[in-house]
């Protein structure tokens, strides 16, 4: 028999299992095989940049609609619907925001406008850069970096973030100040310690730039307190063909191979 779930006072379910995916970039191949292999969680948490880049924004925003019951907005997510200026981006990023503006039904696009900045659930915190700054355009590179969301989590004992395409964490005892930095770039488990809080970072699933090109997702258990990072081989090379086909930057898709 399963389970009963659990409810907080509120009447909230507490203790599920959550698919954790980000920066997706408008991949479809790298999406689907992870949400095949997220195909048993209870919740799929999706942490923005949910297009750029990439040559599928429409189909990928549908099954962000359709599959992901949490979802923050990342800044490519806002350049291609005007909230932020894409003057801010690089100029081939921009090129490809450009691209996308010109594909996404206006659905999808309204959508993307709707998407809240940050997200609260009473198991985790989530946003896609930094919760000082949910946009930002600087990287959560270091401990001292992390500082400031560790600053404005409350009572949250665990945030997941994205922005970085890096697969990492950080912990923080609660009451002490050092703040550690842990790589995960080839998967790994973490287990939660109930003295300590924690930045998450699953890595991306379309573009990742940690040196490991496979695709990266999370499984965060909250019953059993850990949260599982997965790389994932998918069809890179289809990408890569129907981005150039697309006519997207070339300096895009090559560096789908090398994971940077
Ligand atoms: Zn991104």
């Amino acid at each position: 028999m399963a389970a009963e779930p659990l409810l907080t006072r509120s009447g909230q379910v507490v203790g599920l299992k959550y698919g954790v995916i980000s920066d997706i970039h408008s991949n479809l191949e790298a999406l689907t095989v992870a949400l095949e292999f997220l195909s048993d969680v209870d919740r799929i948490v999706c942490l923005g940049d949910i297009v750029g880049y990439g040559p599928n924004p429409n189909e990928c925003c549908e099954i962000a609609r359709d599959k992901a019951t949490v979802v923050v907005l990342g800044n490519h997510d806002a350049a291609v619907t005007a909230r932020i200026s894409p003057s801010w981006f690089n100029l081939i990023a921009r090129e490809a925001i450009e691209w996308t503006v010109e594909q996404l039904t206006s659905t999808n696009r309204s959508f993307l406008e709707n998407l809240r900045l940050v997200q609260e659930t009473p198991d985790f915190i989530a946003v896609h850069a930094t919760l000082d700054n949910p946009l930002s355009f600087e990287y959560m590179r270091s401990p001292y970096d992390a500082r400031s969301t560790f600053a404005e989590m409350d009572e949250h004992q665990v945030c997941f973030i994205g922005h970085t395409h890096v697969a990492e964490y950080y912990s923080n005892k609660y009451d002490e100040p050092t703040v550690f930095q842990i790589g995960i770039v080839d998967g790994g488990v973490v287990e939660l310690e109930s003295d300590t809080r924690y930045i998450i970072n699953c890595g991306s699933v379309g573009q990742p730039r940690d040196g490991n090109p496979k695709a990266s997702v999370g499984i965060y258990d909250a019953e059993a307190r850990t949260v599982t990072i997965q790389r994932l081989e998918y069809p890179i090379e289809v990408t890569q063909r129907k981005m150039r086909s697309a006519g997207l930057p070339e300096p895009l898709w090559k560096r789908l191979e090398y994971g940077w």
